[in-house]
C-alpha cells in the first residue's frame, strides 16, 4: 500500500506509515473489518430461538408475571439471549477480541431490534387503554402501572449493560470454542 501523504511503499494491512507516520484507517474501518455480518445474522437468528424458548418456558411453568416479577424477567431473559447469540456470533471468529467485538455488537442489535419493538408495543398498549378510557369517560392510565422513575432508570441500566456484557462475555466464549475445535 502506497501511502497517499509520502508515497512511501507500506505493508498491506499496516495501520501506520512508516515513513512519515499518517494513519490509514480509522477506528470505524477497523472495526468494520472486524465485524462479521453473518455470524451477526446467525447469532441474532439463535437469540430469537431462544426468546421464543424462554418465553414459552416461563408459559409453562406457568410462571405468572406480576408487578414486581415482570422487569427482573425480562432482564434475566435478554441476558440469557444475549449470551447464546453472542456465543453463537464468537463462534465466527478464532480471535478472542473479534468474538468480543461480535458479541457486543450482537447484544446492541439485540437492544436495537427487541427494544424498539418491546418500546412500541408498550407504547401502542398504552395509547390503545388511554384511548379507551376515554371514550368511555374515565380518566386516563397515566398513573395506573407507572413505575417509579429511578427504579425504572437503574433497571434500564442493568437491562442495556447486562445485555451487552452478555454478549460480549459470550462472543469471547464462543471464540474460544472456535479455536478449541
Ligand atoms: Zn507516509
Amino acid at each position: 500500500m502506497k501511502c497517499p501523504s509520502c508515497g512511501c511503499e507500506n505493508e498491506e494491512d499496516a495501520e501506520f506509515c512508516k515513513e512519515c507516520g499518517r494513519r490509514f484507517r480509522g477506528f470505524f474501518e477497523a472495526l468494520d473489518d472486524k465485524i462479521n455480518i453473518a455470524s451477526l445474522f446467525t447469532g441474532l437468528i439463535v437469540s430469537v430461538l431462544v426468546l421464543i424458548l424462554s418465553s414459552l418456558f416461563l408459559l409453562a411453568a406457568g410462571i405468572t408475571v406480576t408487578e414486581f416479577t415482570w422487569i427482573p424477567l425480562v432482564i434475566l431473559i435478554f441476558i440469557i439471549v444475549g449470551f447464546a447469540g453472542g456465543l453463537v456470533a464468537g463462534l465466527g471468529r478464532s480471535d478472542t477480541m473479534d468474538g468480543f467485538i461480535n458479541g457486543l455488537f450482537l447484544g446492541l442489535s439485540i437492544l436495537i431490534i427487541f427494544g424498539f419493538l418491546f418500546g412500541l408495543a408498550l407504547l401502542s398498549l398504552t395509547f390503545i387503554v388511554n384511548a379507551i378510557k376515554t371514550i368511555w369517560g374515565l380518566s386516563a392510565a397515566t398513573e395506573a402501572g407507572n413505575p417509579e422513575f429511578p427504579g425504572l432508570i437503574v433497571n434500564g441500566i442493568i437491562f442495556v449493560l447486562g445485555t451487552l456484557s452478555s454478549g460480549a462475555v459470550g462472543g469471547s466464549l464462543g471464540s474460544c470454542i472456535k479455536r478449541l475445535l
